[in-house]
């Protein structure tokens, strides 16, 4: 048989919690999507130039963890997520992963599902592209799901990058436009680690399909001041007991051990989380937990849904935008499987 030349894109995330990529060309006999992902190499890279390693001592290594079709480079070629190691085998400090994987499979009885909802701005230097020169557009109130030249801005570049998170072979369920113009939604779903590995690989390919446009994407949860909506991650989740008939009260049992370690979540929930989460905005307070049945100013939302139906999943509404899903996702589980305090 043959070997065959494939590009395979080495993704991993950097000592700041952004993406960084470089392309490895390696031969194989064969390669496709259902492949083993144990087949592809370990690599490494200079962790001086990441935040991540001192110059004396630069080498970072990565481990493949899942990989997706690449959708910029087409047929043949893969974008291929890693977590960071050090040399000596245990996980890199900035691994968030490494822990994640510890906490699912501890619980893999669970079968936790996530829907993860990532809000963020489109921007050019730094600026939202739907705020032009030195003015402000006018109030929030037509852009959210908005239609049209005047209340939506770049559409052309979220159409594309959603096509391609989906040759890429994520499993989004679904965009929309945000409160604030030039700020989107892009959701994702799928079973424990899977959730937040796609997370990032569909941060990865916004961040890509945004080159084209000269734009960048921006995850911060406050990148306006003033009376605009900030970015969040909402977080939906659901156990098997959660989904089965009967499950509200183990919903309404895991809503209330989410209480108890509050503040340890928020502290956990992403960078400056406090200027979004201020109780207005559809937000509630950074400060103080509560939940409510279709409340969205609450820190948890019981969906109508899940209250008629006595089971389902609840929606976390308290992540930011640039939470690392990693912490998150392992972070909820652990709490509502927690013994009582
Ligand atoms: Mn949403
Ligand atoms: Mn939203
Ligand atoms: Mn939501």
């Amino acid at each position: 048989m043959f070997y065959m030349i494939f590009l395979l894109e080495y993704i991993w995330i950097d000592g700041f919690g952004n993406l960084r990529s470089k392309t490895k060309v390696h031969q194989m006999k064969e390669l496709d999507k259902s492949s083993n992902v144990n087949l592809l190499p370990e690599w490494n890279y200079d962790g001086s130039s990441t935040g991540q390693a001192t110059g004396d001592d630069s080498e970072v290594i990565i481990r493949p963890v899942a990989f997706y079709e690449d959708p910029f480079r087409g047929e043949n070629n893969f974008l291929v997520l890693c977590d960071t190691w050090l040399p000596n085998g245990e996980p890199h400090p900035t691994n968030t992963r490494a822990s994640a994987v510890e906490v699912f499979k501890l619980n893999a009885q669970h079968d936790p599902m996530y829907g993860i909802e990532q809000e963020f701005f489109i921007v050019k230097d730094g600026k939202p592209i739907g705020f032009p020169g030195t003015n402000f557009p006018r109030p929030q109130q037509d852009y959210y799901c908005g239609v049209g030249g005047d209340n939506v801005v770049g559409r052309e570049f979220i159409e594309e990058a959603f096509q391609n998170c989906l040759k890429a072979g994520l499993s989004l369920t679904g965009l929309n436009a945000e409160v604030a113009p030039s700020q989107w939604e892009f959701q994702v779903c799928d079973m424990g680690i899977k959730a937040a590995d796609q997370l990032y690989m569909m941060r990865y390919i916004l961040d890509r399909t945004a080159e084209k446009y000269g734009w960048s994407v921006n995850y911060h949860p406050k990148p306006v001041m003033g009376d605009w909506n900030g970015s969040g991650c909402h977080t939906n989740f659901s156990t098997k007991a959660m989904r089965a008939k009967g499950g509200y009260p183990v919903i309404l049992d895991a809503i209330k051990k989410l209480g108890h370690r509050h503040m340890q979540h928020m502290e956990n929930y992403g960078k400056d989380n406090h200027l979004r989460m201020s109780g207005k905005h559809e937000t509630a307070r950074y400060d103080h937990f509560s939940y409510g049945v279709a409340d969205r100013g609450s820190s948890i939302r019981i969906p109508r849904t899940t209250e008629r139906d006595e089971c389902g999943y609840f929606e976390d509404r308290r992540p930011a935008s640039n939470m690392d899903p990693y912490v998150v996702t392992s972070m909820i589980l652990d709490t509502v499987t927690s013994e009582h305090e």
